[in-house]
């Protein structure tokens, strides 16, 4: 599994993108910052995007992604729960902002929503996709993604503590995780996580399954980067775990 971190930031700037994972070149995990980061031909081989909720920094770049596959005469499947769908296309790619490419071109249109359940898995492509909920100030989940050749992630996109409900579902080789503020905003940014609720968080996971999955935080607050750095290297140390902060063009393969 080849995993691209396009955009690994809650902001963008000049050097950092909003959200957005690419997995093995065909697969997309949110949609923040994913064209600026890809070249045309790039953008074509996208097939599937997974939406973990319809917050802006999580979606804007689709209706950049729809026009450059529809000129490519391409198209790609966008899967996320009725909430995010519905917001999507009421606000974002409803005919009004730009065309709808989810009507277009008529006889087979560049976008196809399809609707997933959280804890029911699906079969998309080469994958085994499971969405999880998790919270966060509005309906979202997280991805539970198996590739056929036996590797596996969970991305949660935004979520705050309580993820030890998820724990049960899942196995995952690699966690990629929301790290958003450093630990002094801990109690005042409800549905995100500091380093201290991510060690909790961890430290569950492991009492669980026995073990910590390869983590790799995203969605960092920009302003407050090199002091999240220092808080989640002393959680490393402290409960034994691998965790890395992602950065734009990153790349990795499991
Ligand atoms: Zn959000
Ligand atoms: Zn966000």
């Amino acid at each position: 599994m080849e995993i691209r971190f396009l955009g690994a930031h809650n902001c963008e700037t000049a050097s950092s993108r909003c959200a957005a994972i690419l997995v093995d070149g065909t697969l997309a995990l949110d949609c923040g910052g994913l064209t600026s980061g890809l070249t045309f031909e790039e953008q074509g081989r996208i097939k599937t995007v997974l939406l973990t909720h319809h917050h802006y920094d999580h979606i804007r770049d689709l209706p950049l992604l729809a026009m450059n596959l529809f000129l490519q005469e391409k198209s790609a499947d966008v899967y996320a729960t009725s909430d995010v769908l519905r917001a999507v296309a009421s606000h974002l790619m409803d005919g009004e902002l730009y065309p709808d490419f989810t009507g277009r071109p008529e006889s087979a249109p560049t976008i196809r929503f399809n609707e997933i359940k959280p804890d029911t898995e699906a079969k998309i492509g080469d994958y085994r996709v499971m969405p999880v909920a998790v919270n966060h100030a509005i309906p979202a989940t997280g991805y539970y993604l198996k590739a056929a050749y036996g590797r596996s992630l969970f991305y949660t996109g935004d979520t705050g503590p309580g993820l030890e409900a998820c724990w049960p579902k899942i196995a995952p080789q690699l966690l990629i995780i929301e790290l958003t503020a450093p630990e002094r905003f801990t109690g005042t940014v409800p549905g995100h996580l500091t380093p201290t609720q991510l060690k909790q968080e961890l430290v569950a996971f492991r009492r669980l399954k026995g073990y910590i999955p390869r983590v790799v935080t995203v969605h960092m607050n920009l302003l407050y980067e090199k002091e999240i750095a220092r808080e989640a290297s002393a959680i490393s140390h402290e409960i034994g775990a691998n965790i890395v902060l992602a950065k734009e063009g990153m790349r990795l393969r499991l």
